[in-house]
């Protein structure tokens, strides 16, 4: 049986504060013909530049993913990536008329709603699929990602250590398929661990930052909201290992195939996750 390329069904718009530059912006999701790929279009800006979401236009990935190409840049991409990715869409127009990806609550919620809202179309061609068949290895440090063969699917395994601090380490692994990903991936929200509260906001990072969009964890294993530091009420107990794994489903579709395998990341964050995709689209070429 053949897994044919999906678009949505109509065009659905969210509007909303960026997490990082805590500029509004507007997003409109198009339908877009097979083979076309997952595209953003700055509406902002002079001849509507287009950015495809693509390893090959990644920039700056200090703690979110920046695409950018002849000047044009989109960032804060992964949450809605991961949403694409988890609800297998695979040719899509994203307008927008400012440089960042609206936040919603912080997760991957809004985007598969949206998705949801839109309905989803099967299109005549088969998708652009990555098996993996050669074992692929980053690293960096103490953190790595591999890729391994898998002929059930797509198998997922993230081990989060902190160096005994903050959390206690964990292991989180998930059978990927689209209603896993909107159960038990989609909700989990951002977090920031406390230490980096301070450089965060000395870069001027963070400006969109709300009580309803994002976690802090705190040294002591406490998770807080960002600024009332009032106990946040967590949407699943292991919320953060889970939100890395949502980030990783995010940057490792910048590959723009669906993979076939079993990833397992230690670890990692965005800079390890885009060199791993950056990997995996040299050979999937
Ligand atoms: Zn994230």
């Amino acid at each position: 049986m053949i897994d044919p390329q999906r678009t949505i069904k109509k065009v659905v718009k969210f509007s909303g504060k960026g997490l990082f530059t805590g500029e509004s912006v507007s997003l409109r999701l198009n339908p877009d013909a097979a083979n076309t790929g997952i595209k953003f279009i700055r509406t902002d800006l002079p001849n509507r530049p287009t950015i495809p979401a693509s390893v090959g236009f990644l920039s700056d990935l200090s703690r979110r993913i920046l695409l950018k190409k002849n000047g044009a840049e989109v960032q804060c991409v992964e949450h809605l990536m991961a949403a694409l990715a988890g609800m297998g869409i695979d040719n899509l127009s994203i307008e927008l008329d400012g440089c960042e990806i609206p936040a919603g609550d912080g997760s991957s919620r809004i985007f598969t709603e949206l998705i949801k809202d839109a309905g989803t179309l099967e299109q005549n061609e088969p998708k652009k699929i990555f098996a993996v068949v050669h074992p692929i290895t980053v690293k960096k440090g103490d953190t790595s990602i591999s890729a391994l063969p898998y002929d059930k699917g797509f198998l997922l395994s993230y081990v989060l250590d902190f160096d005994g601090a903050f959390l206690h380490n964990q292991c989180y692994n998930i059978e990927l398929d689209e209603v896993n990903f909107m159960e038990e991936i989609a909700p989990a929200r951002t977090f920031i661990l406390s230490k980096y509260i301070e450089e965060f906001r000395k870069l001027g990072l963070g400006k969109g930052v709300t009580d309803d969009n994002s976690l802090v964890v705190h040294e002591d294993g406490r998770i807080t909201k960002p600024l009332s530091m009032t106990p946040a009420h967590l949407r699943f107990p292991d919320e953060c290992i889970r939100h890395k794994v949502l980030d990783l489903i995010g940057d490792l579709y910048l590959t723009s195939v669906t993979l076939r395998g079993h990833i397992i990341a230690f670890k990692s964050g965005h800079a390890l996750n885009a060199l791993m995709a950056k990997k995996i689209a040299e050979v999937a070429q």
